[in-house]
């Protein structure tokens, strides 16, 4: 570093309504309802993403995900502590075993933002996290299980761990024989791109295993370019990088949004891999559309935007069932629509 260089001050991620006050991001008269969403449900804005919200937009798709909102503390009847039911899968503490192949490991419980949408927030922002000893478990479960050729490594968001962490744990996993494929779920090249240094993206390899990650973005608007900059520094690592979305209202639920959102993955070397539909996360009511809406928009999608930026469509059923595509449907008897809604026929052989 050139000591004649003029450097910013090191901004600190906001964690109570105070701080988002002094930030412009709330009213001074919100403060004391939202410090009863923050003792709920944890809150965390990074400079990145304090610096991405427009301050005069009253709908700001940006402030939407991160700065907490009153309509949290209301919960609905069909709203759900564990909205895809990971309790029912858990084989070890912080190990899923839902898919006979692969595994979902809950490697730490913090992020470096809290969404709040989240499908985990009764869980995450508590607690340190695996301990030694769960993830010792963990890892016996896995080298017990030949089955097992992949292993999801989430949270939390899992790249708040140190690189030497992330190193020990990539290594365990790729001296397990069947173990092929290591995939991390991580927000932090967009939220926290600062933290993606060369080391870290070297701490995510070893040899004997393939490393994938799964980027989750949102909103077009997500990968400024200092996002772009964390996402190349792994994808010249020679990381394949895929995405995931969560179907917003507010953020997302437009053609012209996503369509934008998926080019700009493309762009950054990240091929679209999931839309979520946004799970019966407590408090989040205002964030889901339905079913129909979000089918409506992937049509839109189909045909205009390329065939590369397609994601699929996925609920996760509540109850621990998995995730499942949701349509939208082309297929009606023989008759199949394409992506302008006219009508073929499809019945060779009859
Ligand atoms: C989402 C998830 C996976 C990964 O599913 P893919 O469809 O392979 O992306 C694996 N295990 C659990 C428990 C999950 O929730
Ligand atoms: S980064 Fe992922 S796990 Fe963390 S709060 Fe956001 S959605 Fe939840």
């Amino acid at each position: 570093m050139n000591d004649m260089s003029p450097r910013k001050p090191m901004a600190a991620t906001l964690r109570r309504p105070r701080d988002l006050a002094d930030a412009g991001l709330v009213a001074e008269s919100a403060i004391p309802a939202l410090e009863e969403v923050a003792v709920r449900y944890a809150v965390a804005v990074t400079p990145a993403v304090a610096a991405l919200i427009d301050r005069d937009d009253p709908g700001d798709p940006i402030a939407r995900q991160f700065v907490p909102d009153i309509r949290e503390l209301a919960t609905t009847a069909d709203e759900l502590a564990d909205p895809i039911g990971d309790g029912a899968h858990e084989v070890t503490p912080g190990l899923i075993h839902r898919y006979p192949d692969r595994v979902l490991l809950k490697f730490v419980s913090t992020c470096a933002v809290y969404c709040r949408f989240c499908f985990r927030r009764e869980t995450v922002g508590q607690g340190e996290g695996m301990s030694p000893e769960a993830l010792a478990a963990a890892l016996d479960y896995i080298r017990a299980h030949p089955a097992i050729f992949e292993v999801v490594v989430s949270g939390g968001d899992p790249l708040v761990a140190s690189p030497r962490r992330l190193a020990a744990l990539v290594q365990a996993l790729a001296a397990i024989p069947h173990v092929e494929l290591v995939r991390f779920h991580t927000r932090v090249p967009v939220v926290a791109p600062e933290r993606i240094t060369a080391e870290l993206a070297a701490a995510l390899k070893a040899d004997g295993v393939t490393t994938w990650v799964a980027i989750h973005a949102n909103h077009p608007r997500e990968l400024a370019a200092e996002a772009r900059v964390a996402l190349a520094k792994l994808a010249d690592a020679g990381i394949p990088l895929v995405s995931q979305s969560v179907l917003l209202r507010g953020v997302n639920d437009d053609p012209e949004t996503l369509a934008a959102l998926m080019r700009a993955f493309l762009a950054a070397r990240v091929k679209p891999y999931y839309l979520h539909h946004a799970d019966l996360a407590p408090g989040t009511a205002h964030f889901r559309t339905t079913i129909e809406e979000g089918q409506a928009l992937m049509k839109a999608l189909r045909g205009r935007i390329s065939g590369l930026a397609q994601p699929t469509y996925v609920l996760d059923i509540p109850g621990g069932h998995g995730k499942v595509p949701v349509g939208p449907a082309y297929r009606d008897g023989v008759a199949i629509e394409d992506y302008q809604g006219r009508r073929h026929i499809y019945a060779p052989g009859k």
